[in-house]
């Protein structure tokens, strides 16, 4: 913190990491910033973490990429590491007219040539919504097909698939702030101190006045120490877990007879399916003693109001849809929604992921989830646009789209704010997929590891330099703000979209993102009463809101389900294990998951000062016993091997792992953890198992 008298100005945005979506106050020196407080935001009541906080310095970092760039020649093979002070030997300068006429002939050239599905876009959750819906529109509009996705598919698109089928909608029931007025809250498969500190915080205060928490995770956490009951349940255990808590519901009859008649379907099959899902049968394959299955399930049943939470340990799996499809089951059988102090929240994670997802950055929905099936919504946009039909058929997503390359089918894609060559599952099969594509756009801030397979660059500004609202995991619709002006000639995303659809026929005419909002509104009933004049004065609304002055609806479905008859259904789920078991030669699970200090890929966070002398070495945690076993000491080397890859990182001694399991953050590009992940997927949500994989772990030599 500094001294508000050392600063020319003062600027209210929102912080750009996690989902919480915590307001901040920009303090402005020089045109840099220089310190960053928080305000009173809505989702965080004047707090920040770490990364909002201190992490902001990234945005003045010399690596930003100041100019477009376009791949000379004579550059050396794509996918070799660039080194971002030294790329002049890969790429040389270009005018933005020159690099938006290269990225807009290759693009538009193998559409062309090859048709519209030979190309295809990867979106970012990082950028705002006004920029998530015009890439959206780009690929539909301008390559008449739906092959557009983003990270959700990485992070909550099996929770997003199992409550649209069981709730009628992907986002959350009740705001996280709403854990004030619950009497217990499951949090499962999350680590809120470290993802979504801010969040934490609430959760602590509850406990505080008497709340009971209970944690459900296969490695220990910090808030641990503040639960009730802590549930170290095996890894991929999740469904015989809750299946055998709802059992016990069921058995002793503590259900809400009367919440079911009301609000519910199908709860005749759920009840038969239970049966066999006793605690006794399901202790050895959960790992969970079954009186505390009895004990929790008494507590969540028995309270007044019960809140659940969720986060990628539930969504990364195989089973992923079926995880959150329990956790719908088990809230509704206790009538825990639609009041104050109930509800379903699956914690998101990037700062705009909810936005981008409501803004249609998915395959198979327009914007706010329609269907891309459906023949009258679909005209009902191409009205909007102004434009022709485009496919009827769902696109592919991120990993499909990658294995789409590899068949030859997809040649070319724009890449807007994604880190593929870092985040997608089985590394090296994606960035061999990266390799073979005849034409790559990239615009990013950096020259990310994805950016070494461009073709063309195109530099973009950082989020506190610019303009566009932003959706959290609240619902709530907030303002960003630009604090400073982007370095070089580096543009904001939504000014470079509008360019190079320009170029490639499509002449939109947005000057502002304020425009492209109001046209968002016309598409999206999510919006209404909702306009950027609104935000501008309120900061933030939370969606929906019913009048122009209501400041938006924390709590949903209190009396009707948006599905057609109005109830919520229960899904039963079965036991399904993980895809890649561990045996003889990979005896160990591996999990993959962030650190407090770094954000996904690390392109931001291991350029901030601060944040990155915290936490600098890649690393992985290993229980004590397990290094004593192998003879490595704590802060040793050791080579983790999958199926698909090895790296070699430094150990810690962490006892919140268990002795089987090894825990990787996948920010570093030294160590990249995706390099072992294995990309089977979810059925219904199409979301990679990162959460689970058979892996041998050795000692390794120090470097
Ligand atoms: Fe930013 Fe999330 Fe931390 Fe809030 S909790 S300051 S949004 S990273």
């Amino acid at each position: 913190q500094g001294d508000s008298k050392d600063i020319d100005s003062e600027v209210e945005s929102i912080c750009p990491f996690c989902g919480v979506g915590c307001q901040v106050s920009l303090k402005v020196k020089d045109g840099k910033v220089k310190y960053v407080d928080g305000i009173n935001g809505p989702a965080n009541e004047g707090r920040l973490c770490v990364k909002g906080r201190f992490g902001f310095d990234y945005i003045h970092h010399p690596h930003r990429l100041t100019k477009p760039l376009i791949r000379r020649e004579d550059a050396p093979a794509k996918g070799l590491n660039v080194d971002p002070e030294n790329w002049q030997e890969f790429f040389r300068e270009a005018s933005w007219d020159e690099a938006l006429d290269a990225a807009a002939n290759g693009l538009g050239g193998l559409r062309d040539t090859h048709g519209g599905t030979a190309v295809a876009g990867f979106g970012s959750a990082k950028c705002t919504n006004e920029e998530a819906y015009l890439f959206q529109r780009l690929i539909r509009e301008g390559f008449k097909h739906n092959n557009v996705d983003h990270c959700t598919r990485l992070c909550h698109a099996s929770s997003v698939s199992a409550l649209i089928e069981n709730v009628g909608s992907g986002a959350v029931t009740a705001t996280f702030n709403e854990i004030e007025n619950a009497d217990v809250a499951i949090v499962i498969g999350a680590n809120p101190v470290e993802n979504h500190p801010v969040a934490a915080t609430f959760f602590k205060q509850f406990t505080k006045r008497g709340g009971k928490l209970i944690i459900m995770d296969p490695r220990g956490q910090a808030l641990a120490r503040h639960a009730t009951h802590m549930l170290q349940f095996k890894p991929g255990a999740d469904v015989s877990m809750l299946n055998a808590i709802m059992h016990v519901i069921v058995e002793e009859g503590l259900f809400d007879t009367q919440y079911i008649q009301a609000m519910t379907e199908n709860w005749d099959e759920m009840r038969a399916r239970l049966k066999d899902f006793t605690p006794e049968k399901m202790e050895p394959i959960c790992g969970i003693p079954a009186d505390t299955l009895r004990a929790v399930a008494r507590d969540f049943a028995g309270a007044k109001a019960g809140m659940i939470f969720w986060g990628m340990g539930i969504s990364q799996h195989i089973h992923g849809t079926d995880n959150s499809r329990c956790l719908i089951s088990l809230a509704l059988m206790c009538g825990h929604v639609g009041r104050p102090g109930t509800g379903l929240h699956p914690l998101r994670g990037q700062n705009n992921v909810q936005g981008a997802s409501d803004a249609g950055l998915v395959p198979m929905f327009l914007p706010d989830y329609q269907s891309v099936t459906e023949d009258s919504i679909r005209n009902h946009f191409t009205e909007i646009w102004g434009s022709g039909d485009f496919s009827d058929q769902k696109g592919l997503t991120v990993t499909e789209i990658l294995d789409a390359v590899h068949e030859g089918h997809i040649k070319g894609m724009y890449i807007l704010g994604e880190n593929p060559a870092m985040s997608d599952p089985d590394l090296n099969h994606a960035r061999e997929a990266l390799a073979k594509l005849e034409h790559l756009v990239v615009q990013d801030i950096f020259l990310t590891e994805t950016a070494n397979y461009a073709d063309v660059i195109l530099p973009a500004a950082a989020f506190y330099e610019k303009s566009g609202t932003v959706t959290n995991t609240n619902r709530q619709v907030q303002m960003g703000r630009p604090a400073t002006q982007p370095p070089g000639e580096a543009r904001e995303d939504w000014e470079i979209t509008v360019a190079l659809a320009e170029r490639l026929g499509l002449n939109w005419g947005f000057t502002h993102p304020s425009q492209v909002f109001a046209e968002m509104k016309k598409g999206m009933k999510s919006l209404d009463n909702i306009t950027w004049e609104r935000l501008e004065r309120e900061n933030a609304v939370t969606y929906p809101s019913l009048s122009p002055e209501d400041p938006g609806q924390a709590i949903v479905f209190s009396d009707v389900f948006p599905r057609e008859g109005g109830r919520a259904r229960f899904t039963p789920a079965d036991v399904i294990p993980p895809d890649e078991l561990p045996d003889a030669e990979y005896p160990m699970v591996l999990t993959t998951g962030r650190q407090l200090e770094h954000w996904h890929t690390g392109s931001m966070t291991r350029r901030s000062k601060v944040l990155d002398a915290v936490e600098p070495e890649a690393n992985c945690s290993l229980h004590p016993r397990t290094l004593k076993m192998m003879g490595v000491e704590p802060g040793g080397m050791v080579r983790l091997i999958t199926r698909r890859g090895s790296i070699e990182l430094m150990a810690r001694a962490d006892r919140a792992v268990s002795e089987n399991m090894v825990f990787v953050p996948f920010a570093f590009v030294e160590a990249a953890a995706n390099v072992l992940t294995n990309p089977a997927l979810d059925p219904y949500g199409k979301i990679p198992e990162f959460k689970f994989a058979a892996v041998r772990v050795e000692p390794a030599e120090a470097k």
